[in-house]
């Protein structure tokens, strides 16, 4: 059954769908499409109509298997830019150090793309449509009530509403999280309570940087820059700052941009003569974490149950990845309900470790000693390479990916030692293994 991706929003004739899913962004449309490939019903319903614009244009290696799976990998190459790696710029340190993608444990592979999410969203939303997903666009639920077996939901196609029933409801509405805000306790990240502001540009220096592809990510005093070479020489920039930064903000947005990038004199020097060709466009107050990943005939999935400050690109890559086991075990939980609660902890347990894998190296990494470490780095037992796994989104990549992080979390707690003061997220004492 292959339903074109803006259909006529009427009910689905055929009684209630097997999945319902909130969201056609890269988590939704993937689990969307895995379902149906399984054989399951599954209806999927996104409020905007693709393609829209969305931030988080740079991607992850370990994204690359699930794009062929998905058998779009051939357009994402065609659309994107070729990101071998990740540039990390320490003004303070005098240095620059660059992290290639195929020096990490699993180099394969040893590359990503960035791109332009607008289409490839797209791309992703019409593939689920291919695959026999029915997709509503322009359709917002409005609430839903979920039930293992009868689940309703109310959908909003601007024309009018009306309810619709599926067996099963995953949440992908991303940022919004629709049954996230209503059914958990979304708690904001405290310890790392940043915000973005970005634009595209045009005509940026790339000098010093950017030729081979890599994304840059600069810091300066407020925070950090990141530097995304897209298609058709345009670039992605964008600051990520705390909320001190914000609160000084007087002027316009477009302002505020220009005297954010002016703060960052490497920043400013690759981009004082571009030409900004876009809007600029802020975010606020923007990590978080659900206090439950899933309940009865539920389950939260991508942003709608995490979001974790965006400097090692890991949103998409965490969306689909979550996505695919989500797929697996739902598709199981269907036919044995008896057995979902279990099927859904093992989901939970693979995604947790995703986040707290990368999590760690996120709360630490405005600190002088991760800064010292990553512009100085020693793969003494490997732990450089096992940064790089992190770096590529291998992180489900078992104990030899966590004895060096373990390792790495020690080397870490001997450098802070040289610094007077430290935030407590730095300066707790290293983790064990998983
Ligand atoms: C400043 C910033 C920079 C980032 N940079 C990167 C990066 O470089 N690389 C990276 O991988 N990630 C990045 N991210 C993160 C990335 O954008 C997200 O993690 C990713 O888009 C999550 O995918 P998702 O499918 O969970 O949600 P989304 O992509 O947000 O998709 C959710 C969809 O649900 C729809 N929706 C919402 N509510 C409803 C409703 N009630 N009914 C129907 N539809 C609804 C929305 O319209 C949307 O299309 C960045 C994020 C920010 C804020």
């Amino acid at each position: 059954m292959t339903q074109p991706p803006d259909d006529s929003g009427a009910p689905d004739p055929s009684g209630p769908a097997d999945v319902a899913v909130i969201g056609g962004g890269p988590g939704g449309a993937t689990v969307a499409t895995l379902l149906a490939r399984r054989g399951r019903s599954v209806v999927l319903y996104e409020k905007a109509q693709h393609p829209r614009f969305h931030v988080g244009e740079s991607l992850l290696p370990k994204t690359v298997p699930l794009l062929e799976d998905l058998g779009v990998h051939d357009q994402v190459r065609a659309m994107g830019t070729f990101k071998p790696g990740a540039e990390f710029v320490a003004p303070k340190h005098g240095r620059r150090q660059v992290f290639r993608f195929d020096q990490a444990l699993d180099p394969n592979p040893g590359h990503a793309y960035h791109v332009e999410r607008a289409s490839f969203d797209a791309l992703l939303l019409n593939n689920a449509a291919a695959n026999g997903v029915t997709v509503h666009q322009r359709t917002e639920v409005v609430s839903a009530a979920p039930r293992l077996g009868d689940s309703v939901l109310t959908v909003d196609d601007g024309i009018g509403r009306r309810t619709d029933r599926a067996r099963f409801v995953i949440d992908a509405s991303g940022r919004d999280g629709l049954l996230a805000r209503k059914l958990t306790n979304r708690q904001p990240d405290r310890m790392h309570n940043t915000a973005a502001i970005f634009a595209h540009l045009r005509g940026v220096s790339r000098d010093n940087w950017g030729l081979d592809g890599d994304i840059a990510v600069c810091w300066f005093d407020q925070g950090w820059i990141w530097m995304i070479p897209l298609p058709d020489g345009r670039v992605s920039v964008g600051a990520v700052c705390g909320p001190e930064h914000f609160k000084r903000r007087r002027g316009s947005l477009e302002d505020f941009y220009t005297e954010t990038l002016q703060r960052s004199a490497e920043v400013w020097e690759m981009v004082q003569h571009a030409e900004r060709v876009s809007p600029v466009r802020g975010t606020g107050n923007y990590s978080y974490c659900a206090d439950r990943m899933y309940g009865d005939g539920y389950l939260l999935l991508g942003d709608s149950y995490c979001f974790l400050d965006p400097v090692f690109s890991s949103g998409v890559h965490l969306a689909m990845i979550g996505a695919q086991s989500a797929a697996a075990a739902i598709d199981r939980l269907l036919d044995h309900p008896a057995r979902g609660a279990r099927l859904l902890r093992r989901h939970q347990k693979l995604v947790e470790g995703d986040l707290k894998r990368i999590s760690w190296f996120i709360r630490r990494f405005n600190t002088p000693a991760l800064q010292r470490m990553f512009m100085n780095p020693r793969n003494l037992l490997g732990v450089r390479r096992a940064v790089l796994s992190v770096l590529a989104g291998d992180t489900r990549h078992g104990l030899n990916l966590d004895l060096r992080l373990a390792a790495f979390r020690l080397f870490y707690w001997l450098e802070q030692r040289r610094d007077p003061e430290q935030s407590p997220a730095a300066i707790a004492p290293p983790e064990p293994a998983e």
